[in-house]
């Protein structure tokens, strides 16, 4: 027995993308259904980053005093520290919003906080453990998605699916969407130190002779993301931990009495990095948005920003037609319309970040600083212009959407 469900809209993935479209759908009346195949939120490695422009939507939907409110960390400012030497190279306290700083907190609390408040509008589902695994289509067009659930089979039909699954899509490979990839030279591993009183407050990236250790403060203990060459973790694990944990001291020394914490390899997980984006992120009845339709690296941490982002826009383009019928192929190509060029732009400077700045040769002139880190470190002003870009990235989207409340 398969279970049937009809909805307006069905998306699949409750990540940012899914979670905040879901909300906003839900908000305007659409009837919605949001498929999530964990039973859970609590999952690692997703990027912990609340960037400003998030966060004064938040404020637009007056969510944002009860969402200070869920633990996090604020940074006003983000420094490297390279070859040695520490450089500010974004200050978030000029950024025309209400919020001048990112806000880090584990992405779990994030999409719980946006899923209780999503399940008030009564047109709005989310299943859990419903893991989609094909696309219903009928003359072409994309009338739905089969799931499976603890219980067996589900059919939801809608007269659009969002597929909001991530860089790993299911839905943008039965559409059978082409797909560009660009050449990413790195991998990152990812782990936990503790932290302790007296370490550096901020969050920190430290660059050393074409290599990146980044620290994010996490309140009790550090995140650490450490940058190799793409494919090169079986030779690292084979030169042995005590080899890995010098490495990550001769980075950052303040870690020296932690960092045999480290002491079985399954506490540090390989992270596969990609960028690729669809030609086509819209067909009849289906749209792709976030990094199903782009996937980012964590280069500038600013990907679940642009997935947020992909989804206000989504919302403000199709919500009114949603609400009394369904979009057509052309309404759906205005939102790949409206956020290509961001994604493009974007992704060009993370392609640029990990082939000059992250891999790229160690300076002819050993530890001197490259010239535009020595710029951001003269000129204050500035370190403006990368906290425009990483905080409210190109083209921040507003709430134009309509409301049912
Ligand atoms: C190592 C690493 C670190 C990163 N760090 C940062 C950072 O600090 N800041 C930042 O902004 N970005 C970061 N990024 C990028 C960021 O994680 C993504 O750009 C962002 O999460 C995209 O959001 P999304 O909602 O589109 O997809 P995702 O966050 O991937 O969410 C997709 C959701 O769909 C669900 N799903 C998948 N398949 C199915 C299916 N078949 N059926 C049902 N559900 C399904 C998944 O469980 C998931 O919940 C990082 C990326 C990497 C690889």
């Amino acid at each position: 027995m398969v279970e049937k469900l009809q909805t307006r809209c069905v998306i699949v993935g409750g990540g940012p993308a899914g979670m905040m479209a879901g909300y906003l759908l839900a908000r305007a009346g659409v009837s919605v259904a949001v498929l999530e195949k964990h039973a859970d939120f609590n999952r690692d490695f997703r990027g912990d980053t609340i960037h400003p422009s998030t966060l004064e939507l938040m404020n637009e939907l007056g969510l944002l005093d009860e969402f200070l409110k869920q633990p996090h960390q604020e940074v006003r400012e983000l420094r490297a520290v390279v070859n040695g030497q520490v450089v500010p190279v974004a200050d978030f306290t000029k950024l025309p919003t209400r919020c001048k700083f990112i806000a880090f907190m584990p992405q779990w609390d994030f999409l719980n906080f946006l899923s209780s408040h999503a399940k008030k509008f009564p047109s709005f589902q989310l299943h859990m453990e419903t893991e989609v695994f094909d696309l219903l289509i009928e003359d072409k067009c994309v009338i739905g998605v089969r799931g499976k659930t603890p219980r067996g089979e589900l059919d939801v039909h809608a007269d659009l699916v969002i597929g909001a699954d991530g860089r790993h899509s299911i839905v943008q490979s039965r559409a059978g969407f082409q797909r560009r990839e660009f050449g990413v030279p790195i991998d990152v591993l990812w782990m936990r130190i503790s932290k302790e009183q007296g370490d550096p407050e901020q969050s920190f990236g430290f660059f050393q002779h074409g290599k990146l250790l980044v620290l994010l403060d996490r309140g009790d203990y550090w995140q650490c993301g450490f940058v190799i060459p793409k494919g090169g973790f079986d030779e690292i694990k084979a030169r042995g931990l005590p080899d890995f944990q010098n490495e990550i001291v001769s980075f950052a020394g303040f870690l020296r009495d932690r960092v045999t914490e480290l002491d079985d390899w399954s506490k540090i997980k390989l992270l596969t990095v990609q960028i690729n984006r669809l030609r086509d992120w819209c067909r009849d009845g289906l749209l792709c948005i976030g990094d199903s339709a782009h996937a980012m690296s964590p280069a500038g941490g600013v990907g679940i920003n642009l997935a947020i982002q992909d989804a206000v826009a989504a919302a403000n383009l199709l919500a009114d037609k949603l609400r009394t019928g369904p979009a057509s192929v052309d309404d759906l190509r205005k939102v790949q319309a409206r956020r290509e060029w961001p994604t493009r732009l974007i992704q060009g400077l993370q392609v640029f970040i990990h082939h000059r700045v992250v891999t790229g040769r160690p300076s002819a002139r050993g530890s001197s600083l490259p010239f535009v880190l020595r710029l951001l470190k003269w000129f204050p002003i500035l370190r403006q212009l990368p906290a425009r870009f990483i905080g409210l990235g190109p083209r921040p989207e507003h709430f134009r959407s309509p409301s049912s409340i």
